[in-house]
């Protein structure tokens, strides 16, 4: 039978609830059980594909193009599995498909109520992951205890214990335990209070992970467990790590598989942690500066970039290189590039985005790149600007634009296909999830992947115009690989340059640690040739990290 762990939040956000999940997950993981993982999130949205980047950081798509939290990214990164649309829930679509049985009529003659009706589907979203294939799914309830809108979430886990036994369900709870400057002390009030606070809902946590900045002593775990009603060998300790990847590691040495075991009664093998162990020692002697320029226009929560930044980060570590991120806010570019500011960047992301504000800055940035050979990746808008680049000024067809910001253009390089020019409705237009592309034999791209047909995540609604096709190609822009009836373009590079590439899909979703996406893992390689004085034309195409250092 599926076993239930439950991830639930108390005294702040951004804790690395989600960072904690995901390690526990890589643990079970190592320690041959079959996992799976989801996001419940008590905000309204039916899914975060509307919501600002701003306020709510990126949105990871998943392969059936599930517009889902970014914790996902994380989830699927420490845990290697693939995940879907399912794996994300929010308040607004329980509701949702609470509120249309009751117009179908599913509950006639009955008062529809959160309790027992929305808590049910809760609960039903729950076990539809508790597939034969699962031996435990790890659910995270997003916010904290205390929250208003979790409390239907609460409730449902609550009632999940008494649904499928006690030992097939453990409550883990993630706190933090702040260090008080004046009084020189770490404190674990904060977590007592929240704990007393999910006690009051009827949930006995089975485990603390307490978060904090400095290791704490057994005197204060023992003193938690004591307060927190919880044996001292499920006090387990978060201490901030040098890197995220670190986590699995810190929360094993704390023995936090070894009693989520127990608590579930899962007798398994000992855990091999080898390939990670492998991974964080690659990252920590890690030497050469790489410096990677993204021109963004969120880059004031660099979260609205995350998926990028970790497929950034898991090239360097192919590498042995240390990726430092320069966020340069687009609307400055062409300033900065003008003052020869940007001279220094060893390669530049063009990362994807939507409005028109800054992308005059992303077009000088490509161009930029494309006349220094520096290296330059562009993600989904970061290959349209590249094609709007090419168009204007190496073609020459003035006022060269996107449909999606110049309707007006005269030469539409970027524009939407006919099929979707009526669609006013936002949500659910856009090309989103895994696509598969065919890559054209002796092409940069067809050597990076090392594959002639690739899948990436898509999640944008224009595309490359097919009418400038021939035009662009003439002025030497390759396309280098297209959708596999050949209608829509997915990649585009110059031939005599050492790397600029732009694909219309977003590979960072699928980038592992261990596993950094291609296109990523060469960008890397051709920035580091930079930063060294090295040719930058493709030196590498090994996928194997040994052999590299
Ligand atoms: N705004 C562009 C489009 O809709 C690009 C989207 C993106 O970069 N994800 O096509």
């Amino acid at each position: 039978m599926t076993k239930h762990i439950f991830v639930t939040g108390g005294v702040a956000s951004s804790l690395g609830k989600g960072i904690s999940a995901s390690s526990l997950g890589r643990l079970l993981k190592s320690r041959g059980l079959r996992v799976t993982i989801q996001k419940l999130d008590p905000y309204l949205n039916v899914d975060p594909g509307t919501m600002n980047p701003f306020e709510h950081g990126e949105v990871y798509v998943t392969d059936d193009g599930g517009e889902t939290d970014l914790d996902l990214g994380h989830y699927e990164r420490f845990i290697d599995e693939n995940l879907s649309r399912d794996s994300n829930a929010t308040t607004g679509s329980i509701y949702s498909a609470v509120i249309a049985a009751e117009r179908r009529g599913d509950y006639l003659g009955r008062t529809v109520q959160v309790i027992p009706h929305i808590t049910d589907e809760i609960k039903r979203r729950i076990s539809q992951l508790a597939t034969d294939d699962v031996d435990v799914v790890i659910t995270e309830i997003g916010g904290t205890v205390g929250d208003i809108e979790i409390l239907p979430f609460l409730e449902a886990i609550r009632q999940f214990r008494l649904d499928i036994g006690r030992d097939n369900v453990c409550y883990v709870h993630v706190t933090l335990v702040p260090f008080i400057g004046p009084s020189g002390e770490q404190k674990t009030k904060p977590t007592q209070h929240s704990v007393t606070e999910l006690r009051s809902r009827g949930i006995q946590p089975d485990v603390i992970i307490c978060r904090s900045e400095q290791p704490i002593s057994p005197e204060l775990k023992r003193k938690i467990s004591n307060l927190c009603d919880v044996p001292v060998d499920a006090v387990v300790n978060a201490a901030d790590a040098r890197n995220l990847y670190e986590i699995p590691l810190v929360l094993h040495e704390e023995g936090l598989d070894e009693v989520v075991c127990q608590h579930l009664r899962f007798d398994c093998p000992e855990l091999d942690l080898s390939r990670w162990e492998i991974l964080i020692d690659r990252i920590e002697t890690a030497t050469t500066p790489v410096r990677v320029g993204i021109i963004g226009k969120y880059v004031s929560l660099p979260d609205a970039y995350l998926s990028v930044v970790e497929a950034a980060k898991h090239g360097g570590f192919h590498h042995g290189a240390k990726v430092e991120i320069e966020w340069i806010q687009a609307e400055e570019a062409e300033g900065l590039l003008a003052e020869g500011r940007l001279a220094d960047l060893d390669g530049i992301v063009i990362p994807g985005g939507f409005g028109e504000r800054g992308v005059e800055g992303k077009i000088a940035a490509a161009a930029y790149a494309r006349e220094h050979e520096v290296p330059c990746l562009g993600l989904c808008l970061g290959m349209q600007v590249m094609v709007i680049d090419v168009a204007r000024n190496v073609v020459g067809l003035t006022g060269a634009h996107s449909g999606e910001f110049d309707p007006q253009s005269p030469h539409r390089v970027i524009d939407l296909m006919e099929a979707q020019r009526d669609v006013t409705d936002y949500g659910g237009t856009m090309r989103l999830g895994a696509y598969y592309a065919e890559l054209k034999e002796g092409s940069q791209v067809a050597a990076i992947y090392g594959r002639e047909v690739v899948s990436e995540r898509h999640r944008h609604r224009y595309e490359f115009n097919p009418r400038y096709r021939s035009r662009l190609e003439a002025a030497g822009l390759v396309c280098s690989g297209t959708s596999p009836d050949g209608r829509l373009v997915e990649f585009v590079e110059l031939a005599d340059h050492p790397f600029w590439i732009g694909t219309q899909a977003h590979p960072e979703f699928k980038s592992r640690p261990d596993r950094p996406a291609p296109l990523f893992r060469e960008f890397v390689g051709a920035a580091m040739a930079r930063a060294e004085g090295r040719n930058p034309h493709l030196l590498y195409l090994d996928p194997e990290p040994s052999s590299r250092r």
